[in-house]
């Protein structure tokens, strides 16, 4: 039999998005807060430069939306950068209420109690940070307060499998009430309702062999939404990290942007310098360059890596700002006061993702996504530096706000039934998992990465068709684990990666592809609507014939 567990509102990811948006919850409503792993085992933790935001009395508002509209070479939608930049100041005061132990600056050098630093793409001094390891402040001082929280139920180890929606429980009309989960303790599956669930999930760069974010980045919450009949946008826009440590046991080490902000140059194996060649803010040109410049030296040059050298600063200076890259880098024998530091792009943001208007409604009612799960329209073809950790702190208080003002009005959800595994059984050969994820991880790096074609595009198009099929055989007949459904859902992402990528005829932002070098005269965004879209508003449900 499934244990059932029933609360006010599921989220379901402990990131900066999920954290927040439970915590926010919290005094008011009963809050189930799921997470795959650790609760820190999110990208949250692992974020070094920081947030984001209209700190220094000098910088403005105005400033910092025609930063982000530039970067996001003319796809952001200008409300919803208004909107998210005009609450970072507030966003970011209520995380410092928590506790969050920014860096401060004795000497107020930026008009700020707080050391603001600037990274590329900022006109201005405007990231406030934890020396290098802002994710691991904020994650560690909301998972602290969730714990202390007697309305918040933190439960670990559980992945959420599908969004149980009315129209699976054959009800009429367009609403979400709950998740089915595995629990990877007990290996069983549990099923979780409420009257409001949010996506916080996190994003989907696993899908790439070479990525800075943790293992659990398998696009989950945007593959379960695109099942649930959620619209999913621009998802060709994958920002590629210029610099991943380079080091065959390094596993999935971001070399911080702070350290080009700080004066870090990149040169090529011989030593020389080569970003002025490509943009005339050379370091500091945005990633999207950046990277595109050190893939373009390594295969010009047909090397697996290049140098990102900081050792020209003072011993102090480096010691004081880059702790954690000093001593992780240490680890592999390399010490950055003294040498440069070997580097690789990797995959490292989902632009793009399920669909949301400014309160983070999805298309399906009492569905929320936030956080990098989401699209919001706020980064457009490219994200600027530490506007993400922004937009997820933004959005989950837009989202709290919004489901607090409809919780009365909403019904409570109808039962959903025990989850069936009576036609399953164990699996008897995971081989077919270990060699999909591996095969899937490695063309899309090399058909759908940093520079695209129609050619590459539709090669990976044959072969995700096939994994399609294999994979959704292999998952009616075997019992979940989270290998499986991490396949099943990196699959269905990398579909909507290369459909997308299919769709978009120019070059934008994050998207380059060789057979339309030329941007468009016209920004449009790629929307993809799955087959059990209604188009009914995502208005919350309050006359469920099933209300109790
Ligand atoms: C190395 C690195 C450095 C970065 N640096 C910065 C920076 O300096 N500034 C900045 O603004 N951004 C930075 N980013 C990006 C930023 O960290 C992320 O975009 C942001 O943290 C995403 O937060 P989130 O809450 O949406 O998701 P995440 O923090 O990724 O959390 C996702 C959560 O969802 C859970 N989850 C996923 N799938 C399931 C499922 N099926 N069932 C249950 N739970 C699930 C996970 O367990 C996890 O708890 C960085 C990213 C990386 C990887």
């Amino acid at each position: 039999m499934t244990q059932h567990f029933q609360h006010d509102v599921l989220v379901i990811g402990s990131g900066a998005a999920g954290l927040t948006l439970a915590l926010k919850l919290a005094d008011h409503l009963r809050v189930a807060l799921l997470c795959k792993d650790a609760a820190s085992g999110g990208s949250t933790f692992y974020a070094q430069g920081g947030v984001a935001g209209v700190l220094d009395s000098t910088d403005t508002v105005a400033a910092h939306v025609d930063d982000t509209l530039n970067a996001g070479a003319g796809l952001c939608d200008s409300e919803a950068v208004r909107f998210t930049v005009g609450q970072s100041k507030a966003c970011i005061d209520w995380l410092i209420e928590q506790g969050v132990p920014f860096t401060e600056d004795p000497d107020n050098t930026n008009n700020n109690a707080y050391h603001l630093t600037k990274e590329g793409g900022h006109s201005h001094r405007r990231i406030i940070h934890a020396a290098d390891a802002t994710g691991r402040a904020i994650s560690n001082t909301l998972i602290a307060r969730v714990q202390q929280h007697a309305n918040i139920d933190l439960y670990e180890q559980r992945v959420a499998i599908d969004l149980v929606t009315r129209e699976k429980l054959g009800i009429e009309g367009n609403g979400c009430c709950g998740a089915y989960v595995l629990n990877r303790a007990t290996d069983t599956v549990e099923l979780f309702q409420a009257r409001f669930v949010a996506l916080a999930s996190g994003g989907a760069s696993k899908s790439y062999l070479y990525t800075s974010n943790p293992d659990g980045a398998s696009g989950d919450g945007i593959a379960m939404a695109w099942r649930a009949g959620c619209r999913i946008a621009n998802m060709e826009f994958n920002q590629f990290h210029p610099t991943c440590l380079y080091h065959p046991q390094a596993k999935s080490f971001l070399i911080s942007e702070a350290l080009r902000g700080e004066g870090a140059a990149l040169k090529l194996p011989n030593g020389e310098r080569f970003m002025e060649r490509f943009d005339p803010r050379g370091e500091l040109a945005p990633r999207d360059i950046v990277a595109r410049a050190i893939d373009h030296e390594m295969k010009r040059l047909g090397c697996d890596h290049l140098y990102l050298d900081i050792s020209h600063k003072p011993d102090e200076f480096i010691l004081e700002h880059f702790p954690t890259i000093h001593k992780r880098c240490l680890k592999f024998g390399i010490d950055i006061t003294r040498e440069a530091i070997p580097v690789v792009p990797a995959a490292h943001y989902t632009c793009g993702g399920v669909m949301t208007n400014l309160q983070g409604r999805t298309d399906v009612a009492q569905l929320y996504a936030i956080g990098e799960t989401a699209f919001t329209g706020f980064h457009g073809a490219n994200r600027l530096a530490s506007n993400s950790l922004l937009e997820c702190l933004v959005f989950a208080d837009a989202a709290a706000s919004d489901i607090l003002a409809n919780f009365e009005n909403t019904a409570t959800p109808a039962q959903a039934p025990d989850w069936d595994e009576s036609q399953v059984t164990d699996s008897d050969e995971d081989v077919i998992i270990s060699h999909n994820w591996d095969e899937l991880r490695r063309f899309m790096w090399d058909y759908v990465g940093i520079v695209r074609t129609d050619k590459r595009l539709q090669r990976a198009e044959h072969r995700i068709a096939l994994l399609k099929r294999e994979i959704a055989e292999y998952y009616s007949n075997y019992k979940v684990s989270n290998d499986l459904l991490e396949l099943r859902n990196l699959i269905c992402v990398a579909d909507l990666i290369i459909q997308s990528a299919m769709k978009r005829k120019e070059s934008r932002g994050l998207h380059y592809t060789l057979d339309y070098p030329n941007t468009a005269s016209q920004a449009e965004n790629t929307i993809l609507t799955p087959p059990n879209w209604q188009t009914q508003p995502a208005e919350p449900d309050t006359a469920s014939p099933a209300s109790a």
